[in-house]
């Protein structure tokens, strides 16, 4: 076959009559186009027509021109060190850009876009001028972004000065760089130049999008990123674009909205065309309210979402794509495909984490990119004139991460930069060369400062963290091939939804914890009571930003039903169809007054801890319309979104009594224990659940332990009593008697029993007792998650 293709002498071919194997003929972006356009249905996933030039023309061109001996020349002065890169690199452009292309091959090319221009009903058609390089011998390179593309050409003769320049961009400073690093000879590859109708994405909208989690590398959820205008900002990170992300499984079932995460952008500015003819486009500001909406509805994230889904099956790969939105047909289009290059590579097997122990001050947060952790000095580098100063292993700070500094990105401990987003291009080069990278930032060129120590964390979920000076930090190595089978249920607790996707390599049962709390104080940071009961909040500063958070939804609950379902949603889509056990917030009254406008309906208590908390908060009239919006969000996960493995659970129930109030006002809210599937546990973690155990395993499904309130209540110890941490120990006998006491009447009962207290965390040889008490499942933090699988392995084979 490759022979084949070397051989083939076509100078140009249309994309239909292109496949996916044409690289070698016309690199992989095009071959891509043209495999799409060919076999995908144009009805669901609509391509832009256009055609492409072959390498042999390429190669015809630079024979016709005697540049052969140009190259040659050129980079053997750079490679003995007579040239640098930019000398060098820029006499090869210049010399390229001059260029004319053989008779025959001009002809065609004009051809085709007049056949193009018939096609459309329209004479000189606008089209984009895009580059597709191709190395023979390596067809899954990823040359992708390191040559030009040009928007909006219009008219023959732009279109013709639009190719030459895409032959000499096959010279960019940053291609030369990335074949040297790469081992590509520079003689060996060649640029097939696509010529595609364009899409007036200027005027509307684009994007980026993977049809897996390029952090984790997570494979049922489709991320996009989107931004104003035409697509080249988000790749090249110039600005901060709205991120989705869409659990792919449920995309099936049309009554299904499985939209698991949306952030608004600050999309500072858009790109859009020029006036005249060609590639002058330029970058104005956007307007408030660009800024303050999202690039894409609901109905078009899901729409995005199918086609990533369906392009991913055909190529059976993850797939890299970009998309835009045509401004006058109103239409989202596939402008390119390609395979994803780094999660795809990375082997499964072993899992490296990071963890951060002391640290100094936080300075500023952006996106995390990477995972780990990395201390050095920081280098403030405004623009590329600068470079020569970068010094190794220090942390490169920029506005923008320009993929033109691959060389010095390549040398810096870690990277920090003003704008972009996830899928900026750059932030795929800092993942690719395995640099932890915190991207958009906003400003921490203005922040940091030259020679200042720092530690970046990439360790802490999706917020990438600065921090001042070199903090601690303990890496460890997961071993996932040698994980043994338990009959005993190991389940995680987890309650970050931006770092749910980091463990799901993990043989986890589930999620035996989620703690609602977490992803209020995270995600929706708004006091329930200060959505429905809006008009109580005193403060003007809370009131405005309460309104900043709510504009865009249909009112102020549906803020916090929305935004609460979908974090937790981020959690139940890694584990489904595996149980999922949300506990209801169980914030403390200290904790709740600190969510935003959250102090005027708390009261001020002597003892939070055992005060108003929990079950007794859900019935009163002090905060069951705050708990109602938790219900909602629950109703809204399960059936709206289809998370259907999301059990709920009940927290610090103090009497059955109690139960039933709570009960009774989740059946009102629509959420009835044994209705369209659902189950409801209670924690056991107050000594009256182990005493009445009976008549509350008739009120719920099951039971989790919850080890540290259960100690605290049964010791009398105040779990966070420094002086008396010593006492406090979940191998007491007292203790121990509860927890196999309780078990004991659960199973008797026919009903569940876990643990998800920190005990067996902290002391993964807990899990042995547990096991020997006869625990159906234990849930851990992911961190100990082998260890203690371990030794109910070792429990389990007595
Ligand atoms: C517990 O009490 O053991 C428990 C898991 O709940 P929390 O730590 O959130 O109180
Ligand atoms: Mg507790």
């Amino acid at each position: 076959m490759a022979d084949m293709d070397t051989d083939d002498r076509r100078t140009l071919i249309w994309f239909e009559h292109l496949r996916r194997g044409d690289v070698a003929l016309v690199g992989g972006k095009n071959a891509s186009l043209g495999e799409m356009v060919q076999s995908l249905d144009a009805s669901r996933i609509r391509v832009p027509p256009g055609f492409a030039t072959t390498s042999s023309a390429y190669r015809a061109f630079i024979a016709a021109n005697g540049f052969g001996a140009v190259l040659r020349e050129e980079l053997a002065a750079l490679g003995e060190g007579r040239k640098t890169l930019a000398q060098a690199g820029r006499a090869i452009r210049e010399t390229l850009a001059t260029g004319a292309f053989p008779p025959q091959i001009e002809a065609d090319i004009l051809d085709a876009y007049r056949e193009l221009g018939r096609r459309t009903g329209r004479e000189n058609p606008a089209v984009a001028v895009r580059s597709s390089a191709t190395a023979e011998d390596l067809p899954d390179a990823s040359f992708a972004g390191q040559q030009e593309t040009f928007l909006n050409v219009e008219g023959e003769r732009a279109l013709l000065m639009a190719c030459r320049r895409c032959y000499a961009s096959l010279f960019t400073d940053r291609a030369i760089t990335y074949r040297e690093i790469n081992g590509f000879d520079h003689l060996d590859v060649a640029l097939s130049i696509g010529v595609q109708l364009m899409v007036r994405s200027d005027i509307a909208g684009s994007g980026v999008m993977f049809s897996i989690d390029t952090e984790s590398g997570f494979d049922r959820t489709v991320l996009i990123n989107a931004a104003w205008g035409l697509g080249e900002n988000v790749v090249q990170g110039a600005v901060s674009p709205d991120e989705y992300q869409v659990y792919k499984p449920f995309l099936a079932r049309p009554e299904l909205v499985p939209i698991t995460h949306k952030s608004l952008g600050a999309k500072e500015i858009k790109m859009i065309c020029g006036t005249g003819d060609g590639a002058a486009t330029r970058n104005v500001p956007t307007s408030k309210a660009e800024r303050e909406s999202f690039v894409l509805s609901d109905g078009e994230i899901l729409e995005l979402a199918r086609a990533a889904v369906e392009i991913e099956a055909h190529y059976g790969c993850p797939m890299d794509m970009e998309w835009a939105r045509d401004g006058i047909d109103g239409q989202l289009y596939i402008v390119q495909a390609r395979p994803e290059t780094v999660q795809s590579r990375r082997g499964a097997g072993a899992m490296k984490t990071y963890s951060l122990g002391a640290h100094g001050e936080r300075l500023l947060s952006g996106l995390s990119v990477g995972g780990a952790v990395a201390s050095g000095e920081v280098i403030i580098i405004e623009s590329a004139a600068d470079i020569d100063r970068f010094v190794d292993g220090a942390v490169l700070v920029t506005s923008t991460t320009d993929p033109d500094w691959v060389p010095v990105m390549k040398r810096a401990a870690a990277i920090v930069t003003d704008h972009g987003g996830r899928t900026s291009h750059a932030a795929i080069v800092s993942r690719e060369l395995g640099v932890p990278a915190v991207v958009g930032t906003g400003n921490a060129t203005h922040v940091l400062h030259d020679q200042q120590q720092v530690t970046v964390s990439c360790a802490e979920g999706e917020e990438g963290v600065i921090y001042a000076g070199r903090a601690e930090v303990t890496v460890e190595e997961l071993d996932l091939a040698h994980v043994p089978e338990t009959r005993t249920q190991v389940m995680l607790n987890l309650a970050n939804p931006s770092t749910a996707a980091r463990w799901w390599r993990l043989p986890a049962d589930g999620v035996g914890l989620a703690r609602m709390e977490f992803v209020v104080s995270n995600e929706v940071r708004v006091h329930p009571l200060a959505l429905t009961r809006y008009e109580q909040v005193v403060s003007e500063d809370d009131r405005a930003a309460i309104d900043a958070l709510t504009r865009g939804h249909a009112d102020r609950t549906a803020y916090f039903v929305e935004t609460l379902a979908r974090g937790l949603a981020r959690i139940a889509a890694v584990w489904h169809p595996r149980p999922v056990i949300v506990r209801m917030s169980d914030f403390k009254t200290n904790e709740y007054a600190d969510l935003l406008g959250g102090r005027a309906f708390e009261p001020q208590e002597e003892n939070p801890m055992i005060g108003f908390r929990g079950a007794s908060r859900y019935y009163s009239e002090g905060y069951r319309d705050g708990f109602e919006l938790e219900c909602r969000a629950i109703r809204h996960l399960r059936e709206g979104m289809g998370f259907d493995n999301v059990v709920v659970m009940i927290p610090f129930c103090r009497t059955v009594g109690e139960a039933d109030r709570v009960l009774e006002v989740m059946a009102a809210q629509g959420l009835e224990r044994g209705k369209a599937g659902l189950e409801v546990y209670v924690m056991c973690e107050i000594p009256s659940n182990v005493i009445e155990a009976e008549r509350f395993a008739e009120r719920f499904d099951g039971f989790s332990i919850g080890s540290n309130d259960l100690t605290q209540l049964t010791l009398g110890i105040d779990r966070d009593s420094e002086a008396l941490a010593e006492l406090f120990s979940e191998r007491d006998p007292a203790v121990l008697w509860m927890i196999q006491t309780v078990i004991a009447k659960a199973r008797k009962a026919g009903r569940k029993i876990g643990l998800c207290g920190q005990a067996p965390s902290n002391d993964p040889g807990f899990a042995r007792l547990l096991v020997q008490a006869g625990i159906s499942s234990i849930s851990v933090t992911p961190d100990s998650f082998l260890a203690v699988k371990r030794n109910v392995a070792e429990a389990e084979a007595g």
